[in-house]
């Protein structure tokens, strides 16, 4: 637990996730002097990573979207000053249903064509979507509330959205294939969400931050020490304090107070209202946050393998099962050889929990049993001499219990709200409150989830504080 080193800041972060870390750095090299407060050990939130004997295992994030020199992370760090070392995933992803398969290839272009080419009978419509699509995410980029595209679609489910441009089913399930990326399925996820997700993948690239996604939290980190940022980790902030309506700094765990104009909450939107707000406050945005539903949760396996397994073969993507349930198997150690010592490899699994939160009364042997059906799972993926098993060197394994401890996302929740057309866009909550001088940045406001959507928050709300 730290103490602040002064009494008096110009503005608080609470929460050192992605948002909380891109907005404090750009306040910080503006001038301002910043207070970074989080809880955890380390910074990062969710694109964090743990060790064991020696392999290096990426808590959740997997990759990460728009690190090209003119996307939104690329220009971020160019902004800031900040080099970072990127592999980029040649195919992008692959996607792996019960009867049919497909590499989706890393340049947009190569996608259109192969797919013209898998459906012909589609061709067209496949040209005229992607048009549609890549116009559609130029009109969100730019908030342009006036664009026909964007009033179009703005209240379509992804769904609805596919439907209206094919028949062929197969196509359909292919361009939905990447739904887990957020969490929600295609009859009830935000076209424009999608919209986003896909096209700053498949446009701007996706990428892996060599030695790990710790990296790229700890190269926000330096950045904002650097410029003189102060960072207290392992510090919880037990509350906002206030006068009245207006924020005047944050009351931390141990009995420190750092007082300051502004505060930014990069934390859960209703820890921050329920928990750390402690004044009554406006009471529709009380009734508004009731309302809203959190995106879902994920059971995570991590294994470090022995150098005697043949991961040749082995495509990264999502594997597709009955009713909604899918796998996302991966194996950064092909990507990235510096995970793990002396040829050794690690695989990922992130899979759908079928229970809900509120029914798992004993977590302990929910991981328990996860962790062995996974395993189960690889070993009938993946050829190995003996079978998987005797290849295993560490065993980890996360449920939405573990994800919730380490980053107080209510029930784990992996994206914040979920992206469906009400809680998108003006229905996602905005980054200024009823608050006066408390902004929201993170996958909890606008423009939604991903780290790619997230840095786009944390500089937006810097922006908003340096403009005020
Ligand atoms: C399993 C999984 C896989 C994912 N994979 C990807 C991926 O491959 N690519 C991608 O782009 N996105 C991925 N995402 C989504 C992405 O990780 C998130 O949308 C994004 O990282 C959220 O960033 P954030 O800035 O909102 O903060 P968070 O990551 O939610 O961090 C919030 C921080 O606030 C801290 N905190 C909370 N309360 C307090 C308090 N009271 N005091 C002090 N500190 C506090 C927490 O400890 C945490 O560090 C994945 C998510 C999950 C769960």
């Amino acid at each position: 637990m730290g103490r602040p080193s002064a009494k008096r800041y110009d503005v608080v972060v609470i929460g050192a996730g992605i948002g909380g870390l891109v907005c404090s750095a750009f306040l910080s090299r503006k001038g301002k002097k910043v207070l970074l407060v989080e809880q955890h050990s380390q910074p990062g939130g969710y694109c964090t990573t743990f060790k064991r004997k020696g392999f290096i295992f990426d808590a959740a994030v997997h990759h990460i979207g728009g690190c090209g020199r003119y996307s939104i992370v690329g220009r971020c760090l160019k902004e800031l000053g900040l080099g970072m070392e990127f592999c980029r995933l040649d195919p992008m992803d692959s996607l792996i249903f019960p009867d049919f398969s497909i590499d989706i290839p890393a340049e947009i272009e190569d996608y259109i064509v192969l797919l013209g080419k898998r459906y012909p009978s589609e061709k067209e419509h496949i040209e005229r979507f992607f048009k549609d699509f890549v116009k559609l995410y130029w009109a969100i980029i730019n908030e342009a509330s006036g664009s026909p595209t964007l009033n179009n679609y703005k209240n379509m489910t992804y769904k609805e959205m596919l439907d209206s441009f094919f028949e062929d089913e197969e196509l359909k399930s292919t361009l939905a294939g990447q739904w887990g990326y957020l969490g929600t399925p295609p009859g009830e996820v935000s076209s424009i969400g999608m919209c986003q997700m896909l096209i700053n993948y498949l446009r701007d690239g996706a990428y892996y931050p060599r030695g790990g996604t710790q990296n790229f939290a700890n190269g926000l980190a330096k950045n904002f020490t650097e410029s003189g940022g102060e960072t207290l980790l392992s510090t919880m902030a037990e509350e906002i304090l206030m006068d009245g309506r207006k924020v005047m700094g944050v009351k931390l765990e141990g009995g420190g107070e750092a007082l300051a104009d502004v505060v930014v909450s990069n934390v859960d939107a209703r820890q921050t209202f329920s928990r750390l707000v402690k004044e009554e406050f406006d009471h529709t945005y009380s009734e508004r946050l009731r309302g809203m539903k959190e995106s879902p949760s994920y059971f995570l396996l991590y294994l470090g393998l022995d150098p005697g397994i043949d991961l040749k073969g082995f495509r990264r993507g999502f594997y597709h099962g009955p009713a909604n349930q899918w796998k996302y198997v991966s194996a950064p150690t092909k990507v990235d050889s510096s995970l793990a010592p002396g040829g050794r490899q690690i695989l990922n699994v992130v899979a759908t929990v079928e229970e809900s939160y509120e029914e798992v009364g004993d977590w302990k042997a929910l991981k328990d049993r996860l962790t062995q059906e996974n395993i189960n799972y690889l070993d009938r993926l993946i050829p190995a001499p003996g079978g998987l098993r005797k290849h295993i060197e560490v065993v980890e394994a996360a449920t939405p219990r573990t994800l919730e401890r380490y980053t107080l996302n209510s029930r784990g929740a992996a994206y914040g709200w979920a992206v469906t057309p009400e809680q998108t866009g003006s229905g996602r909550l905005d980054h200024c409150t009823p608050l006066d001088n408390l902004f929201l940045a993170g996958h909890w406001t606008n423009p939604g989830p991903g780290v790619c959507a997230v840095v786009s928050s944390g500089w937006r709300v810097a922006n908003l504080i340096l403009n005020r």
